[in-house]
């Protein structure tokens, strides 16, 4: 087995391969998701797509976008429809000016004032963009992109692309902060078992999901990135109607899915949206969810219920 670590997308990630000693692998699959991050879909990584069409969408009505990015905004879309609108990639100037991930562990956090929040809103919103064809956007009002929901989901769909060209890997488990891929059959013919943290203590899990084969699991929560101001935590997934951080009756969401852009995607949109739109909506993406309610209970999709193991 080969064991390897990193700091990527502004999280750890980890891989294990087993079937290979092969050091190349490794090294190619960081590579491959450190230039996903810096060439496509950073928003604050300058030269990157997502931050040239920023740049771009300030000033110009249509903007010019590869095929790649064209795709990601597409689902997106799709997916911002069949869930109410909760899920947007369009969220940039709300995400930058909450600005949690860099105010995370700091002194006196900044809280954005009523009138900065609206104020961002009105330049935010899918409503707002168009794909005019695969290599095109056009805007009504300039919005900011911010593919943050699905970078990792999008990254181990890549990771996952690369495998299959590496016959020698019999099997492997990436993982990028919450979201992990699945891949191949382990040697002793057992299921994989991914953990689901306990979004109360962090430090612990609550049981465990087995899987066999290829699969994407990611998991969102208020417990991932946040901020505390008396006794209000603040988070960083953002309900698009109140400009806030969404507040639902889950603490966090797990989504299993055959593809990790959707597992990524529709963990963001079904924490936000809670448990019951949540369930609808995973459902229609053929992806299965596992919610932590505010209460405590654990709620999933049908299909789960064989493959939970509560600790
Ligand atoms: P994590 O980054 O912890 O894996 P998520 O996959 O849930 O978590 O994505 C959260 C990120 O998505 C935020 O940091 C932000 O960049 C972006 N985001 C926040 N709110 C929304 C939203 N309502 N729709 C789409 N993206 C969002
Ligand atoms: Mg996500």
């Amino acid at each position: 087995m080969l064991e390897s670590n990193a700091v990527l997308m502004g999280t750890t990630a980890s891989q294990k391969l087993y079937g290979t000693q092969d050091e190349r692998i490794a090294d190619e699959i960081w590579q491959l998701v450190g230039k996903l991050e810096t060439e496509l879909l950073s928003r604050r990584e300058e030269g990157s797509e997502v931050a040239l069409v920023n740049q771009k969408l300030k000033t110009e009505k249509v903007v010019t976008i590869s095929k790649a990015l064209s795709e990601y905004l597409q689902l997106g879309q799709e997916i911002w429809r069949s869930g109410e609108g909760c899920f947007d990639l369009t969220l940039g100037e709300l995400t930058s000016l909450w600005n949690i991930d860099e105010q995370v562990g700091e002194e006196k956090p900044l809280i954005p004032t009523a009138e900065e929040i609206a104020k961002a809103k009105e330049k935010s919103g899918f409503a707002n963009l168009t794909l005019v064809s695969s290599h095109s956007v056009q805007v009504e009002t300039p919005v900011m992109l911010d593919l943050g929901a699905v970078g990792k989901g999008i990254a181990l769909d890549e990771v996952a692309g690369y495998l299959e060209g590496e016959p020698a890997v019999t099997c492997a488990i990436i993982s990028l902060g919450g979201s992990v891929l699945t891949y191949g059959e382990k040697q002793d013919h057992s299921p994989f078992q991914i953990a689901v943290v306990d979004p109360n203590h962090r430090d612990k899990v609550i049981g465990c999901v087995k899987l066999e084969g290829r699969h994407f699991v990611s998991t969102s929560g208020a417990y991932e990135r946040f901020f505390e101001v008396d006794n209000t935590r603040y988070h960083h997934i953002l309900d698009p109607v109140t400009g806030y951080p969404a507040k639902s009756d889950v603490l966090s969401a797990t989504v299993v899915s055959d593809s990790g852009y959707l597992s990524d995607a529709l963990s963001t949109a079904c924490f936000i949206l809670g448990s019951e739109k949540g369930l609808t909506l995973a459902k229609m993406y053929q992806a299965q969810v596992l919610f932590v309610t505010t209460s405590g209970e654990i709620l999933m999709s049908e299909e789960l219920e064989g493959k939970f193991v509560k600790d």
